[in-house]
């Protein structure tokens, strides 16, 4: 049973549709929805996109070409390869952001690309003003400061640094100045207040600037962090932006195909290392994916995926390129070879399988392989 395959579905590759390993759906127009629904959330305030590490795993062309067609104008991006690998995909009125900051030796090609780093120290700003300087233009950056997450961004003891280059004139044209949360998931998490009070207080020392605070998280603590540009990701991708239930549209479905069934009697090992041992007669299949397919080793002997709105455990652990499951509950010859169980779904939702991998949205998505077959709807 196809279940993942209707009319409705663009299908993108060619080959490989039938008897693909796996099936991973990718619902746009959700992606489309979400970031409709932040927009209303974020507004007067504007919404970015965050789409780096390929959107997270989804395809940074497609999920940037959709929200710009609703009006995004604002990408972030983590390194400088993926700006130049997404620049072709959008408008030259998108601006395209590299938050990891700029790296000697790719000053003129982000000027000459029309990408804008973001600059997260005095000697990022004072390298860039010197390419603004040898080039004889004018560049665009954002400015980051660190309030308290202490990775990425201006260290307090630089502001005044930057505010003295900033009163005598630059070549650099700064589009805003941004920092971000650390915490933005917990909205009773007091590191939230200190880093708005820091914030506040970088806007009072560096006054008429635009600014840019919230990430996905930041969006639902209230009013005063949605300061000027949101830029949100896990939110777009269907994850949950904080502890709470999620308000997003689910936007990922993966269904994987059944490779192999049989039966087993009572003490029967199953897996590597034949760490589960079957407490009565029970009925196997072998899925065709494992944690080579971003499955993690940790869902081993915990956790589950289904089939008709039942659940089927993982047994024994999770291999490279596959995992056994129990079809004990479902009747007899129900599922078979290149039979489809849904792993991430609307049975399954991609919080409950990264909670189950004791991790977080963010990696399972950042991680599901590239042996599925790829759909956009
Ligand atoms: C990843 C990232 C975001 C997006 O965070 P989400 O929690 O996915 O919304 C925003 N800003 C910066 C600086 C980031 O690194």
């Amino acid at each position: 049973m196809r279940t993942v395959r209707s009319k409705e579905l663009e299908i993108d590759d060619v080959g490989g549709v039938e008897g693909a390993s796996g099936y991973l759906t990718i619902d746009l127009a959700a992606i489309g929805r979400n970031f409709e629904k932040l927009a209303r959330e974020a507004a007067p305030g504007a919404v970015g996109a965050v789409v780096k590490a390929d959107a997270y795993g989804l395809g940074a062309d497609r999920v940037a070409a959709k929200v710009y067609s609703l009006g995004c104008r604002h990408f972030f991006v983590a390194q400088f390869v993926e700006a130049i690998k997404l620049r072709p995909a959008l408008p030259d009125d998108a601006k395209i952001f590299v938050l990891n900051g700029l790296q000697p030796g790719n000053e003129d090609i982000c000027a000459n690309e029309n990408i804008v780093p973001v600059v997260n120290s005095f000697q990022q700003w004072r390298n860039w003003a010197a390419t603004a300087g040898r080039l004889g233009r004018r560049l665009r950056a954002a400015v980051q400061f660190d309030t308290g997450m202490s990775r990425l961004g201006l260290p307090p003891v630089e502001r005044s640094l930057l505010a003295a280059d900033l009163a005598e004139g630059s070549d650099i044209e700064v589009l805003f100045l941004m920092s971000h949360l650390a915490s933005a998931d917990d909205e009773n998490n007091a590191q939230n207040w200190d880093q708005l009070e820091q914030i506040h207080a970088i806007a009072m020392e560096f006054p008429g600037y635009d600014l840019s605070f919230a990430n996905s998280g930041g969006l639902f603590l209230g009013q005063p962090y949605r300061l000027g540009l949101a830029r949100p990701g896990i939110a777009l991708y269907g994850g949950a932006p904080t502890n709470k239930p999620t308000p997003m549209e689910a936007v990922v479905r993966l269904d994987v195909a059944v490779v192999q069934t049989r039966s087993v009697p009572a003490n029967t090992k199953v897996g590597y290392g034949g760490v589960h041992v079957t407490e009565s007669e029970t009925r196997l299949a072998t899925i065709a994916a494992g944690y080579a397919d971003g499955l993690p080793r940790s869902l081993s002997d915990r956790g589950a995926v289904y089939y008709a709105g039942l659940r089927l455990p993982i047994v024994g652990r999770v291999s490279m390129d596959s995992i056994t499951i129990d079809i004990t509950a479902l009747p007899e010859g129900t599922i078979g070879l290149g039979s489809l169980v849904e792993v991430i779904g609307p049975n399954h939702t991609l919080e409950e399988v990264a909670r189950e991998a004791g991790t977080i949205s963010y990696e399972i998505l950042t991680g599901l392989g590239h042996r599925y077959h790829r759909q956009y709807r």
